[in-house]
């Protein structure tokens, strides 16, 4: 049984074996939330990202956190879908980036999982919708993680994820 928890913060300081990034898809480092995880872990994480890029939007790649302080041990680079209206697939995408983020945590045999709100800062996504995909996307899919931890950003963005968590 996987227990879902809302918190308040930087996700750069969360204790859990994996974080995961709002990355693009040269996995090199960009704004938000993925410009605060690369400052953190140092220039080997954009080193590593683009080895493994391109990743597809929806899709997961995993490269070690080099510098993030431990337990941290692993950081799961996600493309989320750049919002366009809602009928380019976004919301399909959206909930791949949360499946895909944690079948990799199960290959890298990671019980704890931190996820930001992804895609809705600078991709558009609207932030009530992301919140129900993220909760119930990570409800359906099959995994051994036992704890994922959705840090959000700000206060709304938690009040959000809170009610999507009760819904
Ligand atoms: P995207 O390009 O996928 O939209 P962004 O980084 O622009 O990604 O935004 C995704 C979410 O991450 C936003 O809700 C933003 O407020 C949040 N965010 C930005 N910095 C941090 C951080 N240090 N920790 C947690 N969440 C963050």
């Amino acid at each position: 049984m996987t227990d879902i928890e809302v918190v308040l913060g930087d996700i750069t300081a969360e204790d859990v074996d994996a974080i995961v990034t709002a990355a693009n898809e040269s996995l090199l480092g960009g704004g938000g939330v993925d410009g605060a995880i690369h400052r953190a872990a140092g220039p080997g994480l954009a080193r590593a990202g683009g080895a493994l890029a391109p990743c597809d939007p929806g899709d997961a790649k995993a490269t070690p956190a080099f510098a993030l302080d431990p337990p941290v041990r692993h950081v799961i680079h996600t493309v989320g879908p750049v919002w366009e209206g809602g009928t380019y697939g976004e919301d399909d995408t959206l909930a791949s980036c949360y499946r895909r983020s944690l079948e990799v945590a199960d290959e890298l045999g990671a019980s704890s999982v931190a996820f930001p709100a992804i895609a809705t800062g600078v991709y558009g996504f609207p932030p009530e919708r992301a919140a129900r995909i993220a909760v119930a996307a990570i409800r359906a899919t099959p995994t051994r993680v036992q704890r994922v931890r959705l840090v959000a950003f700000d206060e709304d963005a938690r009040d959000l994820l809170l009610d999507a968590l009760k819904g």
